[in-house]
């Protein structure tokens, strides 16, 4: 019993039979698959400012903005036309452009945490860039990171907590060596005692602390501000580099991510989504003495075909200069903060076990009582089958969540106060029907 019918996905079902005789499991990437949701993956034919359109014409007010990137909504005017006018010249040179020196100074101009950049074409990359450099400044192999945050599919990094009371990793994925998982180290988020214990056990080994400040690939798991300048400070006192893997927060809870919102000042940031403008751009910077490390100044080689690439770096610039508008962050979270608050009353006022966390214009629908929920053990498995009773109802009022309760949603610059009253209508009507009132 759903209340409304099940929208229509002949088409998607029919490319998606295709799909799976091309690509594994039919996808380009996991999540993609629809695994841990109802139906078939959507296939998406177009998107204009908060909407989407699948195969079958049907139209959703999009919440999954292409896992972030899209800060200003779907196919922006000023980054189409951005775009549109470099790609005249030429896509790709592989040599420097004038173009690469005009998103950095963006960049470095409007960011006084960072003194110089490298451009990538992805987070993964970013980060696997900045594990490379943390290692070969500080002459150190050993990395530590956190349950419940994600950073891409780096080997070092598809880790997670061993069993036991020892923090050795195990590896997460097939084909990562076990030897490879031995050089990470994996604790609890909120922790501090299992941080102390690592520095003391590993002294001297820790190359750097990789974190997500604003963990948002498991939940939103937000941490507190004394939590993050704790890591700040044993990072210093250790000399280890403390890395803010910026990939969701850099651009989205204001221009200087995570860093400049909490005003904690990391050795190195790793970025990407929000940075390409929807192309793709990863990037990773710190000082400039530690970038000095970098090939072809310093002994740490990292490079690419496409890194800097004229088009890609044309949507950042367009994109960026945007976000630069006076008061364009005050409007994009406070229309966030609205829309979250008042899906939180009505739940709250009809108890139901449902709780919206949010910062700048990320959310996270969590079925659960907790006032917070700061560490990947303290979420419920079995909320999941709730969110995808929800996810359900949603597609089945034009909305498109990303489809894993696991994952945050966002909001953009194109989300007009009338899609949101929308989207709140549907929203509700689902809660109503996944707590069968
Ligand atoms: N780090 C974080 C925090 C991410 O959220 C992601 C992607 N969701 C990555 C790294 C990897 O980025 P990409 O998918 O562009 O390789």
């Amino acid at each position: 019993t759903t209340g409304k019918p099940d929208i229509s996905r002949e088409k998607s079902a029919e490319l998606f039979e295709k799909a799976k005789t091309y690509f594994p499991g039919g996808v380009n990437s996991p999540v993609r698959a629809f695994k841990s949701v109802y139906g078939t993956p959507l296939f998406i034919q177009k998107g204009d400012g908060c909407h989407i359109w699948d195969a079958d014409g049907n139209q959703f007010i999009d919440f999954c903005c292409s896992w972030g990137p899209l800060i200003l909504g779907h196919n922006n005017a000023r980054v189409r036309e951005k775009v549109t006018e470099v790609m005249q010249n030429g896509m790709s040179f592989g040599a420097p452009t004038a173009l690469e020196n005009d998103l950095a100074e963006l960049i470095l101009k409007n960011n006084k945490y960072l003194e110089k950049i490298r451009f990538v074409s992805s987070g993964t990359e970013a980060v696997m860039s900045a594990i490379r450099l943390a290692r070969g400044y500080t002459k150190r192999d050993k990395i530590l990171k956190f349950e419940g945050c994600y950073h891409g599919h780096v080997d070092a990094l598809l880790v997670k907590a061993g069993s036991g009371l020892v923090t050795f990793g195990e590896t997460s994925s097939a084909g990562v060596p076990k030897s490879f998982a031995d050089e990470t180290i994996v604790v609890a988020l909120n922790d501090r005692e299992a941080i102390k214990k690592a520095f003391d056990e590993f002294k001297d080994q820790i190359a750097a602390v990789i974190i997500e400040p604003i963990p948002a690939n498991n939940g939103l798991l937000l941490q507190e501000k004394e939590y993050l300048q704790f890591l700040r400070e044993i990072c210093t006192q250790n000399q280890t580099l403390l890395i803010f893997d910026e990939v969701i927060s850099g651009f989205r809870v204001g221009f200087e991510g995570a860093a400049g919102f909490y005003q904690i000042k990391p050795d190195m940031v790793t970025y990407g989504k929000i940075i390409g403008g929807g192309l793709p751009v990863g990037a990773y910077g710190a000082s400039k003495e530690v970038m000095s490390n970098i090939s072809p100044e310093g002994p740490v080689y990292q490079a690419g075909t496409l890194s800097g690439n004229p088009v890609a770096m044309a949507a950042g610039i367009a994109q960026l200069t945007e976000l630069l508008r006076l008061g364009f962050y005050r409007d994009l979270n406070g229309k966030t903060q609205e829309f979250t608050e008042s899906i939180q009353r009505f739940a709250t006022a009809r108890s139901y076990k449902f709780k919206v966390f949010s910062v700048g214009s990320i959310f996270w629908f969590a079925f659960t009582d907790k006032e917070s929920i700061r560490s990947a053990e303290e979420i419920e498995a079995s909320s999941m089958e709730k969110f995808k009773l929800m996810h359900r109802e949603l597609l089945n009022r034009g909305i498109y969540l990303g489809p894993s309760g696991y994952e945050v949603g966002f909001i953009s610059a194109a989300h007009s106060k009338v899609e949101l009253e929308k989207a709140k209508r549907a929203i509700f009507e689902s809660l109503d029907l996944v707590f069968k009132k």
